[in-house]
């Protein structure tokens, strides 16, 4: 098996704009205005007026973006600014690349991740995650004139493309004989794919789905079933004292409607039931 670490170089030079450019956002309407008047949310007191550095990737939409006015949007975004409002938490965003997340959070420069990020046992033996908050899984892309990728067996011995640090790269390696290159990004991975430089990428199927309907992306389709189901949580460094407060917001906005709400504006469906743990991963 051969791989492939692609522009490491560009993911420095990445990483280091990205520490310089914290975008700030408040997530908390009225902070300062309603701190009296809150008493029934005795159980937040502990988190409540503080302001939670949470890291992202937005370059995955529709969890995380950049909008026209190049300010941070998407799925995850308004989840983490609903839980942060009713944790009576104060959200600023830093952007990372994914597979700088998990260091960030080990080393507690920031306080949380929202990135689309697959609770696996694996990372979380070393991270804290919160409760699932959103069901994925991982789907095959080929390029539209492609006839004989049609599942997992079918790739191998083939050049698959995922973004580096993902349950997609993981995957891709656990074909045999398939050559993994990895990249920075899922768009960069799957722009790889529409050049014709490889057989197929191995990504999350919504956002795999979005970049073809959006366009962003052309010559594409996704093939067979969903190969691995997944659950998103948001990650934070491992027993952190936020994850209680974040835990019981996640409950609010998913009983009281919010939750459906993000969900309908973002994918424009119903949201599934969520389960309280994530089962046990594929991946
Ligand atoms: N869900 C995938 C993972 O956790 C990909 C996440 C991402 O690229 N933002 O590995």
């Amino acid at each position: 098996m051969f791989q492939q670490k692609v522009t490491r170089l560009r993911f420095l030079k990445y990483f280091l704009t990205a520490l310089g450019t914290a975008v700030i956002l408040s997530a908390c309407d009225n902070s300062g205005t309603n701190t009296g008047s809150s008493s029934k949310d005795n159980s937040q007191t502990a988190t409540a007026g503080k302001t939670i550095k949470v890291a992202t990737e937005p370059t995955f939409p529709p969890f995380e973006f950049k909008g026209t006015g190049n300010e941070i949007v998407g799925f995850d975004i308004d989840l983490i600014k609903a839980v942060g409002k009713a944790a009576g938490m104060t959200v600023e965003f830093q952007n990372l690349p994914f597979d700088g997340m998990i260091p960030a959070l080990q080393a507690n420069t920031v306080d949380a991740a929202v990135s689309a990020m697959t609770i696996t046992p694996e990372r979380a033996q070393t991270i804290s995650f919160s409760r699932p908050y959103f069901k994925a899984g991982l789907a095959i892309a080929v390029r539209q004139d492609n006839t004989t990728i049609a599942n997992l067996d079918s790739l191998k011995g083939k050049k698959i493309a995922a973004q580096i640090g993902t349950t997609g790269a993981k995957k891709a390696k656990s074909i045999s004989d398939a050559q993994v290159r990895e990249f920075d990004s899922a768009p960069l991975a799957l722009q790889e794919l529409a050049n014709g430089n490889v057989d197929a990428v191995i990504n999350d199927a919504p956002v795999t789905l979005e970049a073809i309907k959006s366009g962003n992306i052309k010559g594409l389709k996704v093939v067979g079933q969903l190969i691995t189901e997944e659950y998103y949580g948001i990650a934070l460094p491992k027993n952190s004292p936020n994850l209680n407060a974040i835990n019981t917001a996640l409950a609010k906005i998913i009983s009281d409607g919010t939750y459906a709400q993000i969900y309908k504006k973002w994918f424009n469906a119903e949201p599934p039931q969520l389960p309280e743990t994530a089962p046990a991963s594929t991946s």
